[in-house]
């Protein structure tokens, strides 16, 4: 069953490529066909096949022999491995299961999306939310939970929203705000103070990096959105035991 996901999660990786480069354009995900970033090439079945054809190709277009960029068979991989995964960890409750699917697919689109095109898709917003809301009616959320991830999220969202506007909308986008919002849903407190923590830390640094080996000017904008997912990721593996530390030097 495990290897079954794999293949399923290779192929809505495929999927997920498709939304990562549509949305942000506002490009149909349905009825659009695939076609070479180049020449424009329509792309045949058989060039579909999730890393198979990046293989068999040799990483290059079939008619302008430019190179297909590795973000394809990435996401793809990715996707396999991560679906394959969950269902390890949450096979036993399809719901949980269903849950975590639905949210890791939402939030590697907004990832990648927002690093590509600087722009957070609401749809996957959405799609994050239903997914943050399954999780819960999976769990069983108490109601003392379901008002202190509700309080995080609005909170997290009025913390970006006031950034976004007092640096005059080009610091932090509106799709920061709505991002923490998702994140504060999920996080709930205090692990949300964490996630921005571990964001704007990273974020920071990785600022550093790119000024100084020229990459980018004090003026150009970063997206922010990965920083904010990274920050939630940190805090999901590493925040208890960050908490513990902390409370050694307090
Ligand atoms: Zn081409």
């Amino acid at each position: 069953m495990r290897d079954i996901l794999l293949i399923i999660g290779l192929f809505c990786g495929s999927f997920l490529n498709i939304l990562i480069d549509r949305l942000p354009k506002g490009e149909d995900v349905i009825w659009g066909r695939s076609h070479c970033d180049y020449c424009k090439k329509k792309l045949r079945w058989y060039e579909l096949v999730p890393i198979i054809s990046y293989v068999v190709q040799y990483g290059r277009c079939r008619r302008c022999r430019k190179h297909i960029s590795f973000q394809y068979p990435t996401i793809e991989f990715v996707t396999g491995v991560a679906y394959a995964t969950l269902f390890v960890l949450y096979g036993r409750s399809p719901i949980l299961f269903l849950s975590s699917l639905l949210l890791f697919s939402a939030i590697l689109v907004i990832f990648i999306a927002d690093m590509k095109y600087q722009i957070i898709p609401d749809s996957m917003l959405v799609v994050s939310i239903v997914a943050v809301a399954l999780c819960a009616i999976a769990l069983g959320a108490s109601t003392f939970q379901l008002i202190n991830h509700g309080i995080s999220a609005l909170a997290a969202f009025a913390f970006f929203f006031f950034l976004w506007i007092v640096t005059k909308r080009r610091g932090m986008g509106l799709g920061d705000a709505k991002l923490a919002f998702v994140l504060g849903l999920f996080l709930g407190f205090p692990k949300i103070v964490e996630a921005v923590y571990f964001a704007f830390l990273t974020g920071a640094c990785v600022g550093v990096i790119l000024m100084l080996t020229g990459k980018r000017s004090l003026k150009s904008r970063i997206a922010f959105g990965p920083f904010l997912i990274l920050g939630a990721v940190l805090t999901i593996m590493y925040g208890e035991r960050f908490m513990e530390l902390w409370q050694k030097f307090i």
